[in-house]
């Protein structure tokens, strides 16, 4: 009996992981594109962009532990198709391999634009832009979402000259919205950053034409636009798809011996009553043991409240809950806005949907408790901060 993880990311190493801590004890294959063992994504942007952490510190195991652990890594080969009646995968290589169950861990890519732009989600992009803030003078960088925004930061502390162009009118608006949307402008312009905002890219060729003609200069162009869920051999194996691998909360497809994880999988979450797919590190970490369980037969499903962070300057962040479009109605402001050191809470209907803790930390818990309590939040408690979180409930 084979069990097969595709993709060799975050959460094919976890589910590998997982696997074996819950006692599965057959073979077991992960199948990654890329020519590296599974590594964590987020300090490509940050410490390892700044060259300030060393290459092995990203992985999330060393060779040894696969090996100990009985882990065959194909690295460098892709699965091209999922012959599900025959319960079996065609790899790059040539070979195909049988599967008693299969894990989806495909993961994301980065969403292109026309022109000679670069763009960071691998390890080899991530130096190929180490090295391009080593001896540019000044960049553009296309998008003001998470990885335009780290990007940023790490060209500032390199000395680098940066411009940021977004189509929206603040950064990380969907998100974030307008008013903390705008703090983070602020940060950005405190530290140098020519950002510019509402603004409509034309062209990307050797600088940025922007549609009312100006033109930025720069010696490269990174654009962070967003990812697309990896999900081409879920469709074309007939599996639901819908900007995401479709799974329940058992990470089950719609195919029982399928299974989808990390930033690729929609999954229905059971306290938010919806399918949700999550292009975050915590969520590539953690669905993975359900998933796991799920693959052993057992029950399990996935409720953890969506969690991210970035480190930006000297602003760090957490942001815990999940927000629909339009879902929140109001925003309350715990702490110092302004100086950067507070907890920003979104609320529907009075009750607490998501609270983003700004160079403040040890209060995720708490934040996660008024989520998941359901109950309507004490709007002058909540922005006191003399008032324990816990005791801010109407
Ligand atoms: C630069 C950067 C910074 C980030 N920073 C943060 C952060 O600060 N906080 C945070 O919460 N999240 C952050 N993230 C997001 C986080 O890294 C992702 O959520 C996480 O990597 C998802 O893991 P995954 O294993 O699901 O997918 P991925 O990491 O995308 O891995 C999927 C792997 O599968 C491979 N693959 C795809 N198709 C196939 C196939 N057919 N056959 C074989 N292999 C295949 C891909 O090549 C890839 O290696 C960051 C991401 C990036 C790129």
């Amino acid at each position: 009996m084979t069990y097969v993880i595709v993709g060799g990311g975050l959460a094919a190493a976890k589910a590998a992981q997982a696997l074996r801590e819950q006692g599965y004890e057959g073979r077991l294959v992960v199948v990654g594109a890329e020519p590296h063992l599974p590594y964590e994504r987020p300090p490509l942007s940050k410490s390892y962009l700044q060259g300030k952490s060393e290459r092995e510190k990203i992985f999330v195991h060393d060779a040894a532990w696969y090996a100990e652990q009985r882990v065959e890594v194909l690295t460098g080969t892709s699965v091209t198709a999922i012959d599900r009646a025959a319960h079996e995968v065609t790899l790059s290589t040539g070979g195909k391999l049988g599967y008693a169950k299969l894990l989806l861990a495909t993961g994301a890519t980065p969403r292109r634009l026309p022109g000679d732009a670069l763009y960071l989600r691998t390890v080899d992009d991530s130096e190929r832009l180490r090295d391009v803030l080593a001896s540019a003078s000044r960049i553009a960088i296309v998008g003001a979402g998470w990885i335009g925004l780290e990007v940023a930061a790490a060209a500032r502390a390199a000395g680098v000259d940066v411009t940021v162009l977004e189509a929206g009118s603040q950064p990380l608006l969907r998100v974030l919205g307008e008013r903390i949307g705008a703090a983070f402008a602020d940060l950005h312009r405190a530290n140098g950053v020519d950002l510019r905002l509402g603004v409509k890219v034309e062209e990307i060729s050797g600088g940025v034409r922007l549609a009312d003609g100006t033109r930025v200069e720069a010696d490269a162009v990174i654009a962070g636009i967003g990812v697309e869920p990896d999900t081409r051999l879920a469709a074309a194996a007939g599996l639901q798809v819908d900007d995401g691998v479709l799974v329940d909360a058992s990470l089950r497809t719609s195919d029982p011996d399928i299974f989808a994880a990390g930033d690729v999988a929609r999954a229905h979450h059971p306290l938010l009553d919806t399918h949700i797919r999550v292009e975050h590190w915590a969520n590539a970490l953690n669905q993975p043991a359900v998933a796991a369980r799920a693959m052993l037969g057992q029950d399990a499903t996935y409720d953890r409240l969506p969690y991210f962070y970035t480190d930006q300057y000297d602003l760090g962040m957490e942001y815990t809950g999940y927000v629909r479009p339009g879902q929140a109605d109001d925003v309350v402001i715990r702490g110092d806005l302004a100086g950067r050191e507070y907890i920003a809470f979104w609320l529907s209907d009075g009750k607490v949907v998501a609270g983003m803790n700004v160079n403040i930390w040890d209060v995720t818990d708490d934040i996660k408790a008024l989520i998941n309590s359901g109950a309507p939040a004490d709007r002058a408690k909540l922005a006191d901060p003399t008032i324990p979180l816990a005791d801010t409930l109407a």
